[in-house]
């Protein structure tokens, strides 16, 4: 049986319900991989770890409430754009739009603006 510390979680950075798991690297060494969002997040020391056990429920709570509360979901989304904007200005946009398929980061943040949640 599967030690619940390696079951599937939401994940922290895309809020994907149960894409977010613990894996060990093949030197042993934790990490959390998204299988939906394609994020990875290696965890090089113990205190790291202290995140990943408490953080977790947290983060439950939070995805259920932005499906459950649409004033919240929407205070988070605004949240969530202004934070993609400051860091659209700190990026350094890739130089042909060929390496994201045709799409300019700027493309991808004005698609979002177009999606509803
Ligand atoms: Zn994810």
């Amino acid at each position: 049986m599967t030690p619940t510390i390696f079951l599937p979680r939401t994940c922290w950075f895309c809020l994907a319900l149960g894409t977010l798991a613990l894996r060990l690297d093949r030197k042993s060494k934790p990490y959390l991989g998204c299988a939906a969002c394609g994020a990875h997040a290696f965890l090089r020391t113990p205190a790291a770890l202290a995140g990943v056990a408490i953080v977790s429920p947290t983060v439950e709570q939070i995805r259920a409430a932005l499906s459950t509360n649409p004033a919240f979901a929407m205070q988070q989304q605004e949240i969530f754009m202004t934070f993609k904007r400051e860091l659209l200005a700190a990026i350094q946009p890739p130089p042909e739009s060929a390496v994201t398929n045709g799409a300019t980061y700027r493309d991808l943040l004005a698609n979002d603006k177009r999606k509803v949640v």
